[in-house]
Formats: C-alpha cells, sequence, structure tokens
C-alpha cells in the first residue's frame, strides 16, 4: 500500500479526551474513530489489526474442534423470556421495537439462540459433543463506555457454546477451550493469565477469566508470584487427547480476579501474594443446565431416558484485544505491534520522494518486497524524514526499511527495528532476505 493513496488519518496531538494510552494511540494512528459514546469506527488500519486478531481466535477455535457459525446480531424478546433473562438483563440490553410491535433487542450474547438452534436440530446423545461458535457484534449498553474500544457499547466478540451430556464431557470441552486460549493469546504475544472467576449458583471450578496485567486494566487481580514466570504456552497440543494436565499446571498456582478473591480464604500468604491490575480478554464459564432445562434443550440417551444438556460458554473479546495488546506493547513514541497482529509486515520509507533516482529506487524495493510475500506500507509521500520517522514510529510495523540518495549512492538502504531500536545499513538485497526470514 502507497502510503500517498492510503486513508489513515493520524494526528499530531493527544487528542483530550482519551484517557489511556491504547486509545490515544489508536485514535493518533488512525484506527478508529468515535461514532457515539463506546461506538466506533474502524478504520482501514484498525481494521486490519482488528481482522488479524480474529483470524488468530478463528484458527485456534478450529483447530481445537470447534465450528465456525453466524448467528444474527438482532435477537427476538421472546427467547430471552423463555429463559428469563430479558427481564433480568436490565439495562444494559438495548431493546428494539419492529414495524410489527414485536420486541426485539440487539444481541449482548447468545446463549439463547444457540440453545433454540440445538434444541430444534439434535436428538439423539450419539451427535454429541459438539462446539460451536461465532465472531459477532455484540451491543451491551454500558453505563460507562470508557477507554476507547476496551469498554465499548458497539464491540466484536467470539462467543463459542459447548453441549455435552454429562459433566465429564462439558469437562473435556471446557479443556480444550481453556488450551485453546492459551494458544490463542500467546500468539498474539500476550502473557495472558488464566484466574479463578465466579461460577455463580453452579459452584465449582470451571470458571476462568483469562486476563492480561495493566496498570489501565479495570480488573484487580491477585495471583501466586511464581505465575508471572511461566512461559506463554504454544505447544502443539491433541485436542483429542487428555487436556487436564495442561489445565492442572496453569491452575496449579493461585490467580483470581475482584470478585472471586477473598482475602481471608487466601492460600498465598499476604507479603507475598501479587495484586495488580489487568485487562479481561476472554472468559471460559460451565453453567451446565442453566439454559438448557428452562429451554427443553434435551437429547435420549441409549437407553431411552432423555437429559438437558450441559452447556459451556467461553467469550474473547476480539474488539477489546486490539487495545490490550497495544496496553501491553507500546513506548513513548506509540505502538509496538507483535509480528503476528501488525497490520503491516514492514514500512518501507523514502526519504527523498522528489529525487527522481531515489523514488525509482524505491518503486523498485516496493515492487520486490511484495513479490517476495512481504505485506509493505510505502511512504512515498512528500514529508519531511522527521515526520515520516515519527509517524512510521507512531503506527509500530515491526520493521522499517529506510531509503534515501546518500544511501543509495553507496548501494546501502538502512533496516530499523521498531521494537529494540536497532538501526543496521545493508544492501537491499541482504535486507529482503532478513525480511522474509
Ligand atoms: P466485563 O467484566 O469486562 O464487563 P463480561 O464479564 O461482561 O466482561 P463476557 O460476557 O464474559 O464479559 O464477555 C466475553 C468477553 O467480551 C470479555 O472477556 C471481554 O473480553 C469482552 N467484553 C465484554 N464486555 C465488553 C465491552 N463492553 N467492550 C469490549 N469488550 C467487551
Ligand atoms: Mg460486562
Amino acid at each position: 500500500m502507497r502510503l500517498s493513496r492510503y486513508f489513515m488519518p493520524t494526528l499530531k496531538d493527544n487528542p483530550s479526551e482519551a484517557e489511556i494510552v491504547s486509545h490515544r494511540l489508536m485514535l493518533r494512528a488512525g484506527m478508529v474513530r468515535q461514532s457515539s459514546a463506546g461506538i466506533y469506527s474502524w478504520l482501514p488500519l484498525g481494521y486490519k489489526v482488528m481482522r488479524k486478531i480474529e483470524q488468530i481466535v478463528r484458527e485456534e477455535q478450529d483447530a481445537a474442534g470447534c465450528q465456525e457459525m453466524l448467528m444474527p446480531t438482532i435477537q427476538p424478546a421472546d427467547l430471552w423470556r423463555e429463559s428469563g433473562r430479558y427481564d433480568d438483563y436490565g439495562q444494559e440490553m438495548l431493546r428494539i421495537t419492529d414495524r410489527r410491535e414485536r420486541d426485539m433487542l440487539y444481541g449482548p450474547t447468545n446463549e439463547e439462540q444457540i440453545t433454540q438452534i440445538f434444541r430444534d436440530s439434535v436428538r439423539s446423545y450419539r451427535e454429541l459433543p459438539k462446539l460451536l461458535y461465532h465472531i459477532q457484534w455484540k451491543f451491551r449498553d454500558e453505563v460507562r463506555p470508557r477507554f476507547g474500544v476496551m469498554r465499548g457499547r458497539e464491540f466484536l466478540m467470539k462467543d463459542s457454546y459447548s453441549f455435552d451430556v454429562d459433566k465429564d464431557g462439558a469437562r473435556r470441552s471446557y479443556n480444550k477451550m481453556f488450551v485453546a486460549y492459551l494458544r490463542t493469546f500467546a500468539r498474539m504475544g500476550l502473557q495472558a493469565i488464566p484466574m479463578q472467576a465466579d461460577t455463580g449458583p453452579i459452584g465449582g471450578d470451571m470458571s476462568h477469566e483469562f486476563i492480561i496485567l495493566a496498570d489501565t486494566g479495570e480488573s484487580e487481580v491477585y495471583c501466586h508470584p511464581d505465575l508471572l514466570t511461566f512461559d506463554s504456552f504454544n505447544a502443539d497440543v491433541d485436542f483429542e487427547g487428555d487436556l487436564q494436565p495442561i489445565v492442572d499446571k496453569w491452575t496449579s498456582l493461585y490467580a483470581a480476579a475482584d470478585e472471586k478473591h477473598d482475602p481471608g480464604n487466601c492460600p498465598v500468604p499476604a507479603d507475598q501474594l501479587i495484586t495488580r491490575r489487568g485487562i479481561e480478554v476472554g472468559h471460559i464459564f460451565y453453567f451446565g443446565d442453566k439454559y438448557s432445562k428452562p429451554m427443553d434443550a434435551k437429547v435420549t440417551m441409549a437407553d431411552g431416558s432423555e437429559v438437558f444438556v450441559e452447556m459451556g460458554s467461553y467469550g474473547i473479546g476480539v474488539s477489546r484485544l486490539v487495545g490490550g495488546i497495544i496496553e501491553a506493547s507500546h513506548d513513548e513514541n506509540g505502538i509496538v505491534w507483535p509480528a503476528s497482529v501488525s497490520p503491516y509486515d514492514v514500512g518501507l520509507i523514502n526519504l527523498k520522494a522528489g529525487d527522481d533516482a531515489c523514488a525509482s529506487a524505491c518503486d523498485g524495493f516496493f515492487s520486490q518486497m511484495k513479490a517476495a510475500g512481504l505485506d509493505v506500507l510505502y511512504d512515498d509521500t512528500d514529508e519531511r524524514a522527521g515526520a515520516k520517522f515519527a509517524n512510521m514510529d507512531l503506527i509500530g510495523l515491526p520493521w522499517q526499511l529506510i531509503a534515501g540518495p546518500r544511501g543509495l549512492k553507496n548501494g546501502v538502504v538502512e533496516l530499523k527495528n521498531r521494537a529494540s531500536g536497532e538501526r543496521e545499513e545493508l544492501s537491499f538485497e541482504s535486507a529482503l532476505s532478513k525480511l522474509t526470514a
């Protein structure tokens, strides 16, 4: 992409409405624009990052045996009356009436919808287990939308739902999602820690929030110090095998979020306990027959008896992650994208666009880089060099390839690593082989 043609409305100054660094940087880099409180348009650069995140989530769900589908954003209120949540959900739910005076709503989540689909289509225990997911916009009329995309009203979520005949099966499904989440966040360069979370009336140990530590996080979290030394998990796994040892390892040390933590009953001595703030990027939750019973979702067993299916739901905040990753990875000059979610692989900077020889050399580099499979953002504008550097640092691509008339005369370009700040002079060919290694 040539920057001269790209729609990337960057801002020089810090927008006054942004309280935290990720929100500031997303506005400054031209990634998003606010439409109304907690509702954002995603501009090309921001949307590209969100799609990369979404794709990692998708690949890891697929690898775990979860099947993608797509449910609507607008749901009929009657479905929610069946589960009893239409009244319980309160003001967070956006309620809509259609032209025939039917009560509708913009879905804040999809348990009811998926339970209806399941009960209308599945009859026998032989069809279980089933794991289904979709990646869809949600709306929650949050009391206090803030921090940009981190607590929006409209936001993109991946939500999965599991259906099993009994609790052992439900645990296997839960474990699949637990391990899929470890792999998903590791691929994004995040150290997300699974923390015990509220299980509600069902009790037990099958509710975990995945939390990344950040001072600006909204959750207060408590954990054993050794948990912070765990390497993030990215090993290959057989999702049909026994995943319990992996889950056991990650739950062996104490870690709990706000509501779950009880200082009077904490196994870690107070002087060792780590207390930090964190961002919830995912939540996995087993809830038994909470929805299957009121909504009559059951299957027939081998002996002819009928059982309500055991369910769980598993969410990831896809749009929140865009901000979350920036909170975890930035410096005073801007964003520092982990390569896996970076909008482009490399930024090519032409230091002197007005110089014909330099411009044609850079055009050639651009073609060769594209031909080598790199996704390149090419700054071919006639801005000052200083502004180009600042801009490239702000948007945080992992590499910058910088070319100017002086270097080119000696047959060299400069390659800069955004994260370390290291620069080296080398031939274009060496730079290219480094970038494609
Ligand atoms: P929170 O405690 O942050 O309100 P929640 O418990 O309501 O989260 P879930 O219903 O479990 O969240 O939703 C799954 C995931 O969706 C969360 O882990 C989070 O990453 C994301 N999410 C929830 N609410 C928002 C929001 N208002 N804006 C952006 N992402 C959100
Ligand atoms: Mg919430």
